[in-house]
């Protein structure tokens, strides 16, 4: 489907590398079984399925569970009114249920739909004992904590209400240094691919500490604009970075009717574009728009090492994710 005039460009079909997918929204068992075979061709056959309660149990018994690692979404409405006492009942049954890995979102937009007048904060005194049972249970958690830098040019403007990025980004670092033995993967290249240095020296910091690659455009538009630069830093921190899509398998939110050719190319448009991005030198335009970009964006390969790409692809992943 994304294959073009040059055959290297072609990247379905026999991939050379097996992929981990360390962020995928699983919405429930509505076209998942077309996502996990579909996506094989990509070379993808393990993911971090993120979802609510029921999903383990419910995708279990249907017997589509084999290659899911389970993610379970806390409810951010319990983080931003400090509702102590749900959260810790969610990590209760996550636990029984045998769930190694929580998601927390707090980004921006968390804030946009509430009256709220002052930013949310993550690292707040009255979260600890959530944190602390987490840390008890030893369960790993996937974080989103800010957005990229356009978002608060544009959207987030008021900084009485937001706060501003380098603030979230602070709060999360002290969050980091109040639980160094809780693993936290911070979601979208730590929401910093705008800023590897500030990235790096959290990194050097907390040890515990990994990024994902998800959000295919928001790490393709950034991370390209100094591509010898991102090669670089890709290398040296290649311990610590997990590929990851941010796809989802559709089931709600459907505003209007998906046909099947459109869901694959949904799918398929970012993985191709995520491993021509890592794995070549090529160049190309983005196979769909980059709404955060008035120019079309480019995805400019890095030509990673093949070793960092087993890393990054999988073996980090695996490492962190599996038992
Ligand atoms: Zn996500």
């Amino acid at each position: 489907m994304f294959s073009s005039s040059n055959p290297l460009l072609n990247l379905e079909n026999n991939p050379p590398f097996k992929i981990f997918d360390s962020h995928v929204h699983i919405w429930g068992h509505r076209y998942l079984n077309e996502y996990l075979g579909y996506i094989k061709r990509f070379g993808v056959d393990r993911i971090l399925g993120i979802g609510g309660q029921e999903l383990k149990s419910k995708l279990e018994s249907r017997g589509l569970a084999e290659n899911i690692i389970f993610c379970y979404y806390l409810s951010s409405y319990d983080f931003l009114k400090f509702k102590v006492n749900n959260l810790q009942k969610s990590i209760d049954e996550a636990h029984a249920k045998e769930i190694r890995v929580l998601k927390i979102f707090v980004g921006p937009m968390f804030q946009f739909f509430t009256r709220n007048k002052n930013p949310f904060r993550i690292n707040h005194t009255r979260l600890e004992s959530v944190y602390s049972k987490i840390e008890d249970y030893d369960m790993t958690i996937l974080i989103h904590v800010a957005d990229p830098d356009i978002s608060y040019k544009k959207k987030y403007k008021n900084k009485k209400k937001y706060g501003s990025k380098e603030d979230r980004i602070n709060d999360f670092s002290d969050l980091l240094g109040n639980f160094p033995k809780i693993t936290m993967i911070s979601a979208h290249f730590g929401c910093l691919p705008e800023n590897l240095t500030r990235l790096g020296e959290l990194l050097d910091r907390h040890p515990q500490l990994f990024i994902d690659t998800a959000s295919t455009r928001w790490m393709i538009r950034e991370l390209g604009k100094n591509a010898t630069k991102s090669k670089e830093w890709l290398e040296n921190y290649q311990d610590r970075i997990l590929f990851g899509s941010d796809l989802g398998n559709f089931e709600f939110n459907l505003k209007f009717f998906i046909s099947k050719q459109r869901r694959k190319y949904y799918w398929g448009s970012r993985y191709w574009s995520q491993r021509l991005f890592w794995e070549t030198a090529h160049q190309a335009p983005l196979p769909f728009k980059d709404k955060d970009n008035s120019e079309w964006t480019q995805i400019k390969g890095l030509n990673l090492t093949r070793s960092t790409l087993e890393k990054i692809y999988y073996k980090n992943a695996q490492g962190l994710l599996e038992d």
